[in-house]
């Protein structure tokens, strides 16, 4: 079988260095879609994706509000034609904003998990670029990795050395999603809906209740939803708050 090369990015690109978004809130904006992909088989496959990163080392990334906003942006252009290589990303090297990355408009993409062998896998495909949008450069040869150079179609996850790579930029994985009381891990995003979800029960409650419930509280707090300046408040918070937790376990563990 041949190798097929995952993408372009140099195998000494950012090794001797670490390179590293300066802030884990990494997000993420789909741009275009190759074709003959929908943009919500796609979408599905970012999502995946990012739950294997945000589970494997403490990056926490998650759809940007705007794509101006977000750290890594995603096109397609053609590469080279099918097979050969099948996409390329740029690595947050330096004083980096953006990161771009491209798949090949001229692969024939498999959008489904697992894998089903018709194609190129996207989802195995978008774990590798995305790996290298928050860092992290090729696997040294003969590594069984998601970061090596050559598609390994088997792979079903992130690897030992996926994941050491992951860790060393950005820590463990910090508690996983916020618990129902509400986490300090939350982007911006995630406030958001956490409450728009508040409201959407609050609302519920009046009608069952017949209004006892305040339609005039309910409207006063769909205002305040709307000042975008109480989100970012409450994202500096949350974001002070977890900086100091992660200066306490720096201490303890070193
Ligand atoms: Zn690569």
């Amino acid at each position: 079988m041949s190798l097929v090369r995952v993408c372009n990015v140099p195998d000494h690109a950012g090794t001797g260095s670490v390179c590293k978004w300066p802030d884990p809130n990494v997000g993420i904006a789909l741009m275009q879609v190759p074709p003959g992909v929908s943009e919500a088989g796609f979408s599905q496959a970012v999502d995946w994706v990012i739950e294997q990163w945000n589970t494997a080392c403490g990056v926490k990334m998650a759809w940007a509000a705007q794509a101006f906003k977000a750290r890594i942006l995603i096109y397609t252009r053609k590469i080279d034609g099918p097979a050969g290589v099948l996409a390329e990303s740029e690595l947050p090297c330096g004083p980096v904003k953006q990161c771009k990355q491209w798949y090949d408009s001229s692969e024939k993409w498999d959008v489904r998990w697992p894998p089903t062998g018709d194609g190129i896998s996207l989802y195995l495909t978008l774990l590798h670029e995305v790996g290298h949008a928050i860092g992290i450069s090729h696997a040294p040869d003969g590594t069984v990795a998601v970061m090596a150079a050559f598609l390994n179609s088997s792979l079903r996850a992130l690897q030992p050395w996926d994941i050491a790579q992951g860790q060393r930029r950005y820590g463990k994985p910090v508690g996983g999603a916020p618990g129902p009381t509400g986490g300090t891990n939350m982007n911006r995003d995630e406030i958001v809906k956490r409450i728009e979800s508040i409201l959407l029960i609050l609302e519920h409650l009046a009608k069952l209740t017949n209004n006892k419930v305040d339609d005039a509280l309910i409207g006063v707090a769909k205002d305040l939803l709307k000042q975008t300046w109480l989100i970012d408040i409450l994202l500096f918070l949350f974001q002070q708050q977890q900086q100091q937790q992660q200066a306490a376990g720096t201490s303890e563990s070193s």
